[in-house]
This record gives structure tokens, sequence and C-alpha cells, in this order.
């Protein structure tokens, strides 16, 4: 899964990103309104979280933007505190939620998760699942048909959440990297192979196809 994060004030770009890596997202971080315009437009992400109150470009004139191009990825925008009519115009230009500053870490992360499960038409509030295959978001663990929890390192954790949340799709082995590594990281896809491989190992070899020329597959069902 990977985020844009827009916010001018460093710090708080800082610390949010670093809990966002540690809940398994690749986060690429722009620090005025133009950047963060320019990466939502060039770049495929799977979710925005959008400041309000930016330098070069107010973060609503961004999202209008987005929005006027059809770029319908979720946002989650974040307003100054007690700025109801911030909350409402943001809501309007398009957003998909909202967070007031101050706000704890961990709300923000509960709204993102819910506005890319509301995006890709999985559940909210249960683990996300496919078949017999279970994630366990918060241990980053996998569970095959009732058996023992296999951990996951955070590419593969990664990996398998934008197969599960795009199950039955045929992903190609560009999008794919472009959803587990940042804007700036060095893209091979001779290593997603490998951790394509590493994940059929720990969730059985069949679940996910290969499809010539095309790229792979999760079955939605075993
Ligand atoms: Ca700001």
């Amino acid at each position: 899964m990977r985020v844009l994060l827009v916010e001018d004030d460093e710090t708080l770009r800082e610390n949010l990103a670093a809990a966002l890596r540690g809940a398994g997202y690749v986060v690429d971080g722009a620090g005025d309104g133009v950047e963060g315009q320019y990466l939502g437009e060039v770049e495929d992400y799977d979710a925005v979280i959008l400041d309000l109150g930016l330098p070069e470009r107010p973060g609503l004139e961004v999202l209008k933007h987005w929005r006027a191009q059809g770029n319908d990825v979720p946002v989650v925008v974040l307003t100054a505190r007690d700025a109801w009519h911030e909350r409402v115009d943001g809501l309007k230009a398009g957003a998909d939620d909202y967070l007031g500053k101050p706000f704890h870490t961990e709300e923000l992360l509960a709204r993102l998760d819910a506005v890319i499960r509301r995006a890709s038409g999985a559940n909210r509030g249960v683990r996300l699942s496919v078949g017999d295959l279970e994630l366990d978001e918060d241990h980053q663990q996998v569970r095959v048909a009732g058996g023992e929890p296999q951990p996951l390192t955070a590419t593969e954790f990664r990996l398998l959440k934008y197969f599960m949340l795009n199950a039955g799709k045929i992903l190609s082995k560009q999008r794919l990297v472009e959803h587990i590594y940042a804007y700036d990281a060095d893209r091979d896809s001779n290593v997603l192979e490998v951790y394509v491989r590493r994940l059929r190992a720990k969730i059985g070899k069949e679940r996910i196809e290969t499809l010539r020329g095309q790229g792979y597959r999760l079955r939605e069902r075993p």
C-alpha cells in the first residue's frame, strides 16, 4: 500500500511518515501544494493524506484539481482545529474523510485504512480475508485455513495486502512495483519475482497465478 503525505510541517510529516511505515505503508512525502499535486498526478497511490494549509498551493485547490482530472484516489484531509468550514470545504471538494489537528496517529491510521478498504470494496472493521486467507494487519501475519499464523516481512506484507485488496484482478508487475516501493526507491521487477516466490512459499504456490506477459493474479478461491 502506497500513500502520499502532503504536509508542510516537517516534524509532523516525518513523525507521521515513520508511523505509516511502521504500519506497513510505503510513504512519499511532499512539503508544499505544488509538489504534492504533481506527485498525485504522476504516481499511483492507494490513498493521500492532504494538509489543507499548504505553501505554494492550498490543499483545497490541489484536491479540486485532482478531482477535476478524474483522479479518484481516496483522500483524508487534515484541517486546522475548530475550523469546521475547512472540513465542509474539504468534503465538498471531494475528500473521503477529514481529521482536525491535533489528532492521534492511531486515529489517522484507522481512518486511512477505512478509506482504502471502502475504495477497494473490502469490509471495514473485520480482518481482511480472501477465501481462506486471513491477514492480521496488527501483527503483519497471514493465516491459511486455520493453520498457524505466519509472520511477513514489511515488503511481503505490503505486497500481500495489495493482492488481497485486488483479489481476482490481473496486476501487472509495474503496477505491483509501484504500490510496494516508494517514488525514490530502486524499482526492480526482478526483486518483485523474489517476493512473489516468498509469498507463495507462505500461502501456497497455486494461490498466486502467473499470467505470461500480463502479471499476477491472486485467486479468490483456493
Ligand atoms: Ca500546514
